[in-house]
């Protein structure tokens, strides 16, 4: 998109929902300039509704602005070479690793067309499809970060929200093969979020410039959040593990990281009520299943 187009008369700005960042950014991979898409905030633009039990805030269309959705704003992609990668973390990237990052452009475009189309554009606003491949496109951008962005937690959210996005457009699109991706990206973030657990514990990667843990764009739910995370994703994906003694052991390490969350006795006073509430759910529901596992298939359970 020009620039011009972008700062269109002033008018008009009180209906828009994203805008061009003044000043170009200059991409660290292939030194292409390009203006970023930022969202507006506030206004009204976007209207909260209830959080899922996936941790996904839901929102009320807006009579003013229609449909808005924050997520697709969030990944900062350079056009040319589709390096991606936060938006606070995009011009931060590890010089040392510019010329792997130049060496797969070819590989990550191909990819993103084969998986989102072939005339994906991001100098064009941002859409849906865009949103959904800017995260896909940003799981492997985080190869290139330092580890105190903590890389591993930004591509679990990152897969995690490419499957919100994809659910969406695969509504808009049913009889497309958008809806057959959300499983891959549901076990990519299921296996991220488990080695960031790992990571947070052994100190192979840091946090000290992690500016949210998300998952979603409206609340930080913290290391909670990344336990619970962990927690949902391993009950609803190990409908695809089909040994039941390898599914009740992933089962049970589920069911320990909800533990965790309201388990700390007094500290869970100053957690948001929300996450407590979905913690017990999906540890009774786990427990429940092993249950069900356990006598099906006469297994013993040592938890
Ligand atoms: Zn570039």
């Amino acid at each position: 998109m020009a620039k011009k187009e972008a700062e269109q008369e002033d008018d008009g700005k009180n209906l828009k929902v994203s805008y061009l960042e003044k000043s170009p950014r200059k991409c660290p991979v292939c030194e292409q300039e390009f203006y970023n898409e930022l969202m507006y905030t506030g206004g009204g633009r976007i209207i909260a509704g209830r959080l899922r039990n996936d941790l996904r805030r839901t929102y009320e269309v807006s009579k003013k602005y229609g449909k808005v959705n924050p997520l697709i704003y969030i990944v900062s992609v350079c056009p040319a070479c589709f390096y991606a990668a936060y938006n606070e973390d995009f011009l931060e990237m590890d010089q040392s690793h510019r010329e792997t990052a130049l060496a797969e452009k070819p590989n990550r475009i191909k990819y993103a067309k084969v998986i989102f189309g072939r005339d994906i554009d991001f100098a064009k606003p941002r859409t849906l499809i865009t949103g959904a491949a800017s995260y896909f496109l940003a799981m492997t951008g985080y190869n290139y970060q330092r580890k105190n962005v903590f890389p591993t937690l930004k591509r679990a959210m990152c897969a995690l929200r490419a499957s919100w996005l994809l659910e969406d457009i695969a509504a808009i699109y049913p009889d497309q093969h958008f809806a057959e991706l959300i499983p891959f990206f549901l076990t990519k973030s299921k296996k991220y979020y488990g080695r960031a657990i790992d990571f947070m514990q052994n100190g192979k990667e840091t946090y000290e410039k992690v500016k949210t843990f998300g998952p979603d764009t409206d609340t930080n739910f913290r290391y909670d959040g990344v336990l619970y995370m962990f927690a949902r994703l391993t009950a609803s994906m190990s409908y695809l593990i089909t040994d039941p003694k390898e599914k009740i052991d992933d089962l049970i390490k589920a069911k320990r990281s909800a533990a965790k969350i309201f388990g700390m006795g007094k500290s869970s006073k100053s957690k948001p009520q929300d996450l407590l509430d979905f913690s017990k759910e999906l540890h009774t529901e786990i427990g429940n299943y092993i249950e069900e596992l356990a006598k099906k298939f006469n297994i013993t359970v040592e938890e």
